[in-house]
C-alpha cells in the first residue's frame, strides 16, 4: 500500500495544521450545530478529502472523543471499511451530468439506513455541469435534516455564486515546511526509513506545501536507498543539483577562474546532469544570492526574513551569505538575466553543453569597475547575436525598470520573476500549426515585472501602471489574436480545449508518473480552458514555476502527457497572474462575479463562432507551445 495512503490522519487531532478548519469543525460536532453544505477549497495535496472522511465520520460516530470520530464503533467501521452505504464519495470528474446529481436528489429523502446522516462527499466539484450545478442548487435550497454536503474543490472561482452563498467554506493552506518535516520525521522513524535531516528538508522543500506530494517521495526513497537517504541522494533522485556545488560554482564565475567553471561542466555531464534543469538550478540559487545580497543591505536585516525567504539549510545558508558577499546585486541581476536567456536559448539548442559553457564565460567577462548599467545592455546585446529571440532583453525601458527594482529591497519573489520576464517567448513546441505572425508580437509583448496587471479590466489605474513603466514600449499593446479559425474548428478546438481543462487531473496523475520535475511545478497552475487554448495558470508570487515552461525541459514532458491522456496534442499556454489561489473575502465576491459574467460572454461568443481575445481583460505574461 501506498505510505500516504497508509498515513493519511484518521481523526482530526492527527491532521497536520489547518488549525483554522479542524477547530471550527470539532466543535460543530460536539455542539451538534452541523451545516448542511460545507465547501472544502485548497490546492492539491492539502488534505481536503481526508477532512472530509474525518467529518463525515465524527458527525456519525456513536462514541466521538472531544469531536473526534472514534473509529472503533460499528459505524466507522463501516465508514471506513466501505460498507456503510449512508456516506457515499463521488468524484465529480467523472460524474458531471445533470443525471448524476438527480440520483443522489432521488435517494436523498429516504432515511440513512444506519447512521444518524447521510454525507455526499463530491470531490473536484467545480466539474460539474451546469445543469448538474442546478439540480445540486435545488437541494442545497431545502437540504432534508439528515444530509449533509461536503464539497471539495481546487478551483472555487468555477463554482457558481448561488452554490458558494449555501456553503460554509474552508479554505485548505499548504502546509508548512516546518509541518511536513516534522509529518515526514514521524512517519520515517515509524516505519523505519532510514533518512538524515537534510534530505527531509530537501523533500518538505519539493512537496511545496502538499503532504501527499513530501509522503510520496518519502516513499520514492525509501525504495531507492534502502540504506538511507541523505540530502544529496534526493537531489540527484529528483534530478537537482546540491547547493554546495553550486556555491563553488558561483565563486568560480566570481573570480573568473575559467578552467575550474569548466571543470565543474564536465562533472555535471559525467553525472548525466540535464542542462536545462542545471541552469534552472543555477538560476533559482542566484535568486536565493540576491535574497542574501538584499536582506544584507537592509536597514533591518534578520535572521528570520532570510530564513523564510530563502530555503536552505543553516549550512547552506551560511555558504550562500558568504558567496554573495562577494557580489554587488547588480551583478547578480545582470547573472540572473544572463542565465534566463540561457534557459530560453537552451530550447533552440543541439548543443546545450557548449551554450552552457558559452554562457558561463560570458557571464565572467564584463569587468567589475563598469557601472552595471553598461553591462546589462552589453550583455543583452551579446545575446542578441547568437539567439533567435531577444527582443525583449534588448529593451532599454525594461532593463532600467529592472535596475529601479534592484534598488530598493523588493520582495525576493519579484526579482525571482526576472527569469520568466526575460524568458517569456512563444514556443513552436506544438505539432499543430502556429502562425508565424503570432511569434514576433507576442516575445515583444513580454512584459517587465512591473507591468503585471489585475486580473480584472479596470481601465483608468491599468493603462497608467503600463505606460508609467515603460513609456512607448511595445509591451503595453495588446496581445494579438489568434488567427481566427472557421466556426467548426474553432468549436472543435474548443471542445478540446475544454476537455483538456476537465481531464487535467488525469493529465496531472500521468506527468507524476512520469517526470517529477515537470509535475511538481505543473500541479501549482490553475488551468483554464480558453477557446482552442489549454490555459495553465501560474501566481505572480510563484513565478519560478511558470518558468519552469519557458523551457523545453519542462514543456515536453507536459505535452507528452496532455497527448496521452487526451488521445491527441493540444495548444497550451502558459501564463501568470495576479494571483492564482483563493483571494480573500473581501475581493472575493466582487472579482468572481465579474469573472463569471466575462466567462458567461466568452462561452456566448465562442458558441456563435466569434473568436475571443481576452488577453486585454487578464493582461499577463504568455507563451504558447
Ligand atoms: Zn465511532
Amino acid at each position: 500500500m501506498a505510505l500516504y495512503r497508509e498515513w493519511r490522519p484518521l481523526t482530526f487531532d492527527q491532521v497536520v495544521e489547518q488549525e483554522h478548519i479542524v477547530g471550527p469543525l470539532k466543535q460543530a460536532v460536539i455542539s451538534g450545530d452541523i451545516a448542511h453544505a460545507y465547501l472544502f477549497t485548497g490546492t492539491r495535496g492539502t488534505g481536503k478529502t481526508t477532512m472530509a472522511k474525518i467529518l463525515a465520520r465524527a458527525v456519525n460516530c456513536l462514541q466521538p472523543q472531544a469531536g473526534n470520530p472514534c473509529n472503533t464503533c460499528e459505524i466507522c467501521r463501516g465508514i471506513l471499511d466501505g460498507t456503510l452505504l449512508d456516506v457515499a464519495e463521488i468524484d465529480a470528474a467523472s460524474n458531471n451530468s445533470v443525471d448524476n446529481i438527480r440520483q443522489i436528489t432521488e435517494e436523498i429523502v429516504f432515511l440513512p439506513t444506519k447512521a444518524k446522516y447521510k454525507v455526499y462527499i463530491i470531490d473536484e466539484v467545480h466539474m460539474l455541469s451546469s445543469g448538474a450545478f442546478n439540480a445540486l442548487l435545488k437541494t442545497l435550497e431545502e437540504p432534508p435534516a439528515h444530509v449533509i454536503f461536503i464539497l471539495a474543490t481546487t478551483e472555487p472561482q468555477r463554482i457558481p455564486a448561488t452554490i458558494l452563498s449555501r456553503c460554509q467554506r474552508f479554505d485548505f493552506r499548504r502546509i508548512t515546511l516546518g509541518g511536513l518535516s516534522r509529518r515526514l520525521r514521524q512517519i520515517a522513524q515509524q516505519e523505519q526509513i532510514k533518512i538524515d535531516d537534510d534530505a527531509v528538508h530537501e523533500i518538505a522543500l519539493l512537496a511545496d506545501g502538499a503532504m501527499r506530494d513530501a509522503i510520496s517521495l518519502l516513499d520514492q526513497a525509501k525504495t531507492s536507498f534502502p540504506e538511507g537517504a541523505t540530502g544529496a541522494d534526493i537531489l540527484s533522485m529528483t534530478g537537482q543539483v546540491s547547493r554546495s556545488f553550486l556555491a563553488e560554482l558561483a565563486e568560480h564565475l566570481c573570480q573568473g577562474e575559467a578552467m575550474a567553471v569548466l571543470q565543474q561542466v564536465d562533472q555535471l555531464l559525467a553525472q548525466g546532469q540535464d542542462m536545462v534543469r542545471f541552469a534552472h538550478n543555477l538560476a533559482a540559487f542566484y535568486r536565493d544570492l540576491l535574497v542574501c545580497a538584499v536582506v544584507r543591505d537592509s536597514r533591518k536585516p534578520s535572521e528570520t526574513t532570510l530564513t523564510e525567504l530563502v530555503h536552505a539549510n543553516s549550512e547552506d545558508l551560511a555558504r550562500m551569505q558568504t558567496v554573495a558577499a562577494r557580489y554587488r546585486q547588480e551583478d547578480l541581476i545582470r547573472y540572473i538575466r544572463q542565465l534566463a536567456e540561457l534557459l530560453s536559448d537552451l530550447r533552440w539548442s543541439t548543443n546545450p553543453r557548449t551554450l552552457l559553457e558559452l554562457s558561463l564565460l560570458k557571464l565572467m567577462a564584463p569587468t567589475a569597475a563598469e557601472p552595471a548599467g553598461v553591462q546589462l545592455s552589453a550583455a543583452a546585446a551579446a545575446g542578441a547575436a547568437g539567439s533567435r529571440n531577444q527582443p525583449v532583453t534588448a529593451n532599454p525601458s525594461s532593463a532600467a525598470a529592472l535596475q529601479r527594482e534592484a534598488t530598493a529591497p523588493a520582495p525576493p519573489d519579484r526579482t525571482d520573476g526576472l527569469a520568466g520576464a526575460v524568458a517569456a517567448a512563444v514556443l513552436e513546441t506544438d505539432p499543430g500549426p502556429v502562425p508565424i505572425a503570432e511569434l514576433k508580437p507576442a516575445a515583444a509583448n513580454a512584459r517587465p515585472l512591473t507591468e503585471h496587471l489585475p486580473p480584472l479590466p479596470q481601465p483608468g489605474p491599468q493603462a497608467g501602471v503600463a505606460s508609467a513603466a515603460a513609456p512607448g514600449s511595445a509591451s503595453a499593446a495588446p496581445a494579438p489574436a489568434a488567427a481566427p479559425l472557421s466556426p467548426d474548428l474553432a468549436r472543435e478546438a474548443a471542445q478540446r480545449a475544454k476537455e483538456g481543462q476537465d481531464r487535467w487531473p488525469e493529465i496531472l496523475e500521468r506527468l507524476r508518473q512520469q517526470d517529477m520535475f515537470s509535475y511538481l511545478f505543473a500541479r501549482r497552475a490553475q488551468v483554464e480552458a480558453e477557446a482552442d487554448l489549454l490555459v495553465l495558470y501560474f501566481a505572480k508570487q510563484e513565478k519560478a514555476n511558470y518558468n519552469v515552461f519557458t523551457t523545453s525541459r519542462g514543456q515536453e514532458p507536459l505535452l507528452r502527457a496532455v497527448r496521452e491522456t487526451l488521445g491527441h496534442p493540444l495548444r497550451l499556454a502558459f501564463r501568470v497572474r495576479e494571483q492564482a489561489g483563493p483571494r480573500p473575502d473581501s475581493e472575493r465576491s466582487e472579482t468572481e462575479a465579474g469573472l463569471a459574467w466575462l466567462n458567461r460572454l466568452t462561452q456566448a461568443a465562442q458558441a456563435l463562432g466569434i473568436p475571443v481575445d481576452r488577453s486585454e481583460a487578464e493582461p499577463e505574461e504568455e507563451q504558447k507551445s
